[in-house]
Formats: C-alpha cells, sequence, structure tokens
C-alpha cells in the first residue's frame, strides 16, 4: 500500500515523560506506516526549554502562525520540584501559557464519546465542548484587605490625566476590596475563535454572563458577541444550520444539565475553570479529553486535555509496565492530519485520521483498553493491556477495517 504524501509541513511540539514515550510509539505504530509523515520538529522536553532559554517554545508557536497547524504532547510546567530534578536555570513558563499569548488564541475542550463509557449526566448523548476565556477577570485581579472604617473607590487616570471616578462601598468596619479588569481586543478575540470553531464544527454556540448583574463589564461580554456575530457570522451559521445563543450563566448551567450535547459552551476565564473540570469529570476520564487552541485568525493547535502522567512515567523508569491511556494523544494528532489535510485539499489525510479515530473507539468497543477506562467501562468481559500493547491493538484494528 502506498503510503499518504503530505504537501505542508505539520509544526510537531514534542513533551515530557510517560506522553513522550506515548508520542514515539504512535508515531511509530499508528502513524509512520502509513503515511509520509511531514513534520517540523520542535522539542519542548524540559532539558531542551532549558537549553535553549526557552527560545524552542517561541519558535515552535511562531512556525505555528506561519503553517497553521501544530500538534503537541503534553509538557511540564516547571515548579520547585522540578527546578532542582531537571537543574533549571530559571522556573520557565508554562509552554501552553506562552503558545496561547503568541497566538491570542482559545482553548476548547472536548470529551470522546465512546460506547461503554457513560456520562454521569443520562441525557448527555454528545460531548459538549468547552471553550474558556483566557484572560482577565479574577486570574488578573488586584485584591486588598480593608483594616477599618473609609471609603473605597474605582478611579481610572485617562492619558491627559482626566479621572473618573465610581464610589464602590462606604466602609463602616473593615472587609476586603477586589478589582477586576478585562479589555475589548481580548474579548473581541475570545468571540471570534468561538464563532470561528463553531462554523468549523458545526455546531450551535452558547455564551452566558450574569449580565443582569453586571450591566456594564459583563454586559460588554454580552455585546461584543452580538456585534461580531451580527456583522461577520449571522448568515454563515444560518447557512451552515447552527444557532448562537445567549443566556444568563444561571440559566445556561441548568440547560447543560438537560441538554442532549454537541454544542460549544462558551464561558467567562472563571465560569470556564470550573465548568471545564465538572463537564469533563462527568464524561467519564482526563485520559479521554481533546483539546484545540484556536487563533482568531484561524490558527489551529491540537493536544491532550492531561498532562504527562508523571505518576506512570517513574513506575516506566524503574522497569515496572504501565497502562497509559494514549487515546487523547492519537485524537490530537489525528485532529491536527485532518485539518492538514482540509487545508491542503488532500482528502486521503482527512479519511485517514477519521477510519484512525474509528479503530481507536473500535478497539475499546471490543473490550480491549488501558487500565483507566477498564476501571469505569459498562463493558463485560474486558482485556486490560498495557501501554503498548494498546496502541498495537488499534494497530490492528486499523489494518483489519
Ligand atoms: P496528569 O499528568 O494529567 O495526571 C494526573 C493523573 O490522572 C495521573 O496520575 C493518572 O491517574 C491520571 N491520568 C491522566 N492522564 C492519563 C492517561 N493518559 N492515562 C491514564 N491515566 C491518566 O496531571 P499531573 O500529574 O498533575 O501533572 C503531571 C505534569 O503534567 C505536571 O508537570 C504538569 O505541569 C503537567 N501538565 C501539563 C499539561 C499540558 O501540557 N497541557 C496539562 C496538565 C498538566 P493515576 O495516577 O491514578 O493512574
Ligand atoms: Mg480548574
Amino acid at each position: 500500500m502506498e503510503k499518504i504524501k503530505m504537501t505542508t509541513p505539520l509544526v510537531e511540539m514534542d513533551g515530557d515523560e510517560m506522553t513522550r514515550i506515548l508520542w514515539k510509539m504512535i508515531k511509530d505504530e499508528l502513524l509512520l506506516p502509513f503515511i509520509e509523515l511531514k513534520t517540523e520538529y520542535y522539542d519542548l522536553g524540559l532539558e531542551h526549554r532549558n537549553e535553549t532559554n526557552d527560545q524552542v517554545t517561541v519558535d515552535s508557536a511562531e512556525a505555528t502562525k506561519k503553517y497553521g497547524v501544530a500538534v503537541k504532547c503534553a509538557t511540564i510546567t516547571p515548579n520547585a520540584a522540578r527546578m532542582t530534578e531537571y537543574h533549571l536555570k530559571e522556573m520557565w513558563k508554562s509552554p501552553n501559557g506562552t503558545i496561547r499569548a503568541l497566538l491570542d488564541g482559545t482553548v476548547f475542550r472536548a470529551p470522546i464519546v465512546v460506547k461503554g463509557i457513560e456520562p454521569c449526566v443520562k441525557n448527555w448523548e454528545k460531548p459538549i465542548t468547552l471553550a474558556r476565556h483566557a484572560y482577565g477577570d479574577v486570574y488578573k485581579n488586584t485584591e486588598m484587605k480593608v483594616p477599618g472604617p473609609g471609603k473605597a473607590e474605582l478611579v481610572f487616570t485617562a492619558e491627559d490625566g482626566t479621572q473618573t471616578r465610581e464610589v464602590i462601598h462606604e466602609f463602616k468596619g473593615a472587609g476586603i476590596l477586589q478589582g477586576i479588569h478585562n479589555t475589548e481586543a481580548s474579548i473581541e478575540s475570545f468571540a471570534k475563535a468561538c464563532f470561528k470553531f463553531a462554523l468549523d464544527t458545526k455546531q450551535d454556540l452558547w455564551f452566558a454572563t450574569k449580565d443582569t448583574i453586571s450591566k456594564k463589564y459583563d454586559h460588554t461580554f454580552k455585546d461584543i458577541f452580538a456585534e461580531i456575530f451580527e456583522k461577520e457570522y449571522k448568515e454563515k451559521f444560518e447557512e451552515a444550520g447552527i444557532e448562537y445563543f445567549y443566556t444568563l450563566i444561571d440559566d445556561a448551567v441548568a440547560r447543560v444539565m438537560k441538554a442532549k450535547g454537541g454544542f460549544i459552551w462558551a464561558c467567562k476565564n472563571y465560569d470556564g475553570d470550573v465548568m471545564s473540570d465538572m463537564v469533563s469529570s462527568a464524561f467519564g476520564s482526563l485520559a479521554m479529553m481533546t483539546s484545540v487552541l484556536v487563533s482568531p485568525q484561524g490558527v489551529y493547535e491540537y493536544e491532550a486535555a492531561h498532562g504527562t502522567v508523571q505518576r506512570h512515567y517513574y513506575k516506566h523508569l524503574a522497569g515496572e509496565e504501565t497502562s497509559t491511556n494514549s487515546v487523547a494523544t492519537i485524537f490530537a494528532w489525528t485532529g491536527a492530519l485532518r485539518k492538514r489535510g482540509e487545508l491542503d485539499g488532500i482528502t486521503e489525510l482527512s479519511e485517514f485520521a477519521d477510519r484512525m479515530e474509528r479503530a481507536t473507539l473500535k478497539t475499546i468497543e471490543d473490550g480491549k483498553m488501558t487500565k483507566d477506562l477498564a476501571n469505569i467501562t459498562s463493558l463485560k468481559n474486558v482485556t486490560v493491556l498495557n501501554s503498548e500493547e494498546f496502541i498495537k491493538e488499534i494497530r490492528k484494528t486499523y489494518e483489519e477495517m
């Protein structure tokens, strides 16, 4: 069989620990036998980030802007323990944070739904994709403890020196204060990425804030979304047969619990933090969650939502067998290859991605899976496979399909 050819390279961002081990297995068993894989390789493993003073992360993000599609392995975000473990020169920032900032992107997380792993919420038949605004609000706050009686004010000083004031509260005793902000530019990028991704995946888009209470702050989010929708996306949505739906955040939460799924839920930063953990745990397993960063210009970076699975890596280093789930990492590759196929008009590449995803799901539905899934499946007569056996089994399923 002739291998599928590519024209434009994928930006390949290698990573750390157990996911780096899976990365190589996936390439060797599931990709290289079938595709003349063309990638521009960036090693984002922590050692190489340290050697290059993290320049490699910046370079990989720039390459993503240039080519349009990247696939990323999970990477270590350094903390104090990693400083000693890897003899780091500095506590390098989270690569995901750096890449997201450079691409001005929004992260969309979606569960991979498979028969035998049922969501806790019975009526969720299709995935719910969560989009979290990743800038500002409480994550860039300024806080103060108020020691006793006094007046708190919000003051804005314009460049020409003119001031606008708003009384926050006349304190009678001790209390607390918090200042938060956001920018129109960031909200616009968020809105554009959401509309673009909804069109791309042909799913309805839901957005919610608390604009009835927050008549300026949250209302601005609502207005920016509405303006961009009217101006740039309304007709395209109608053509695609999808809907943009705005409601209050508490109403959205209630509706999500009763919904069938199959839509994108765009959330402000804090709502997204909280709700993405709820949605992902209710769908079963972090190891079955994909993540794609989409820029307002339509640049895509695909990855698994989970981390480097450190605990399994230490077992692997000690020579013990691991049963680490590679599904989300496989879907990062297939997501990126499918997008590359779409952009370059290579149908076989997109079809390969579809078929490899079906083979992965069929393997699980046939009762062959890693331990994390075996622990939660409703299927009977399950065979628990180790990390490598599972990937080899997917290859077998693919070749038999
Ligand atoms: P993690 O790697 O997601 O793993 C946490 C636990 O979840 C694992 O110990 C394992 O549970 C389970 N798990 C996650 N993925 C799994 C998989 N594919 N198969 C089977 N089980 C899986 O999170 P962490 O241990 O908190 O973080 C490890 C490193 O990853 C950190 O250095 C962190 O900075 C980094 N991280 C990177 C990203 C990213 O690059 N996007 C995201 C998050 C974290 P059991 O141990 O019970 O089997
Ligand atoms: Mg969280």
